[in-house]
């Protein structure tokens, strides 16, 4: 395994022109410390984990000290808040240090999220705080174990270095990872500078990178388009079918390449409520649980606009005229796998009358799939591990006498069905009072075995590990007080 200090770096976005980003230099933090780490995201940089605990690299990833090769920048976008446009958002707080290619040949950016401030940063401080650092940190490293494409986190460092939110907090910098954290908003800076070449040339960057397959076609500019929009149609598929709420779906938080990208407010469902809020600002709840698939729809419309000087308005609107398919389509595959039924006519109805029977009895959504998992098909309703979580009994055993039936139907043995089920319904997820826990160790006392415990055991979200079966239960009653919010 290569020593850190060989890292090659090949830095496609900085190579650009300086249209689309600011030079800057990450501001140092007094003492850095390491606080936790993934093994499995230093693996992508070809780095044992021998590397991480080298004190000159905790110096780099707290950003006090640049390597041979990088190259920091703090990139321009703009993007629609909250349904508003805002033009000048930008990096406020992450800087991007470079892209390592590794030895499999792909290229991996590395950003720190909270390295001080930017030209981008407006009135803020250009930190963040241990708490939001340990959640996306978590969440980052969980989602991908959970199959959801999404932006890597490799470590989080910290430093005493005071940040002011509500109360005073520690300083902490994320070190993210991902093939490129372009977002629609970086396009639509441009466009509504009226700046047509940006367009063009970003579109073509992207293309030629991330979509070279599209980069032989005479116009690839719709292909493009529509592929961002299958890419995201597919994203939000996932997200439905894992109870993740994102929280602040801004387009300048939509990925170009269909990746959960920037988690702050996010949480993944308990009880089932498809009104659920999980950002504590949202009070409109614009980006409530229910509503992700159509706000995505409507983000990419934002990005159609962005591109129509590529392309007619009739052909931007035909590329993503397939996304409500695209989604409905990747969604009931996913759904129908964790049901263990076949996508015929009958599943649709099945799977939402039990979704609308989830919400009516605040079923736990995960603990319900995971138990459905041993559905015994000889039993029918007389299966009390799965009856006992519905306060509506004869809902739930019209419900399962349907379900029996769809399943004698389909012939499959219990076994291989619940084998099969239990790959695509995970038994321990990111819940806000595990975060919270570890959150509080960590700031309390300095003690990061929690956040070790948490990421070891959401790298195996689908394996039963029985001596961590607390963490697989529904939340206790205190962590209803927990709020999550856009300050971090
Ligand atoms: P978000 O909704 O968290 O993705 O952030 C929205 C915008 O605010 C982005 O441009 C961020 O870079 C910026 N931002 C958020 N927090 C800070 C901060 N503490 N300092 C500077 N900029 C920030
Ligand atoms: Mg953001």
């Amino acid at each position: 395994m290569p020593k850190f200090e060989s890292l090659t770096f090949d830095n496609g976005f900085s190579r650009l022109p300086e249209a689309y980003y600011s030079r800057v230099c990450p501001t140092p933090v007094p003492d850095p410390y390491l606080v936790c780490y993934s093994p499995e995201a230093l693996a992508l940089l070809d780095l044992d984990t021998s590397e991480i605990t080298r004190p000159e690299l905790i110096e780099v990833l707290a950003g006090n000290r640049l390597l041979p090769g990088m190259d920091a920048v703090a990139a321009l976008y703009g993007g629609h808040q909250f349904g508003h446009y805002v033009p000048q958002l930008g990096d406020g707080r992450a800087i991007l240090l470079g892209e390592v290619r590794n030895a499999a040949g792909e290229g991996w950016e590395i950003q720190l999220k909270g390295a001080g401030r930017t030209p981008y940063s407006r009135g803020g401080d250009g930190r963040a705080v241990l708490r939001s650092s340990i959640r996306e940190f978590l969440c980052s490293e969980a989602m991908h174990a959970l199959g959801v494409p999404t932006t890597r986190a490799l470590c989080i460092v910290g430093s005493d270095r005071p940040v002011y939110r509500e109360d005073e907090e520690t300083a902490a910098l994320v070190t993210r990872l991902a093939p490129s954290f372009v977002r629609f908003g970086s396009f639509e800076v441009f466009y509504y500078r009226n700046q047509i070449e940006p367009i063009k040339h970003l579109a073509d960057y992207v293309i030629a990178r991330y979509y070279p397959e599209l980069a032989a076609l005479s116009d690839p500019y719709p292909e493009f388009l529509r592929q961002v929009s299958l890419r995201t149609a597919d994203l939000m598929a996932h997200w439905q079918a894992v109870g993740f709420s994102h929280g602040v779906m801004n387009t300048d938080n939509m990925s170009i390449l269909g990746l959960t990208l920037d988690y702050g407010p996010f949480g993944f469902l308990d009880a089932f409520d498809p009104g659920y809020v999980c950002n504590h600002s949202d009070t409109s709840g614009r980006y409530a649980f229910d509503q992700q698939p159509d706000v995505a729809a409507w983000n990419i419309t934002k990005l159609a606009q962005a591109l129509v000087s590529l392309m007619s308005v009739e052909t931007a609107s035909d590329a993503i005229g397939g996304y409500p398919q695209a989604f409905g389509k990747a969604y009931l595959e996913r759904m129908a796998a964790k049901f263990g039924l076949p996508q015929n006519a009958d599943t649709a109805p099945l799977i939402m009358d039990a979704l609308q029977l989830l919400a009516q009895n605040r079923v736990d959504y995960t603990i319900f799939l995971r138990r459905l998992c041993d559905f015994d098909s000889a039993a029918g309703a007389l299966n009390p591990a799965l009856r006992d979580l519905f306060l509506d009994r004869a809902g739930f055993d019209a419900w399962a006498a349907r379900y029996t039936a769809a399943l004698h139907q389909q012939g499959a043995d219990d076994a291989s069905r619940g084998q099969a089920m239990r790959a695509v319904n995970p038994k321990y997820i990111l819940r806000n009072h595990l975060a919270e826990i570890a959150i509080r160790r960590a700031a309390d006392d300095r003690n990061y075995s929690e956040i070790n415990r948490l990421h070891t055991l959401l790298t195996h979200p689908f394996d039963e590990q029985p001596e961590y079966e607390t963490y697989a239960a529904e939340p206790p009653d205190w962590a209803r007080k927990i709020e999550v919010s856009c300050s971090s």
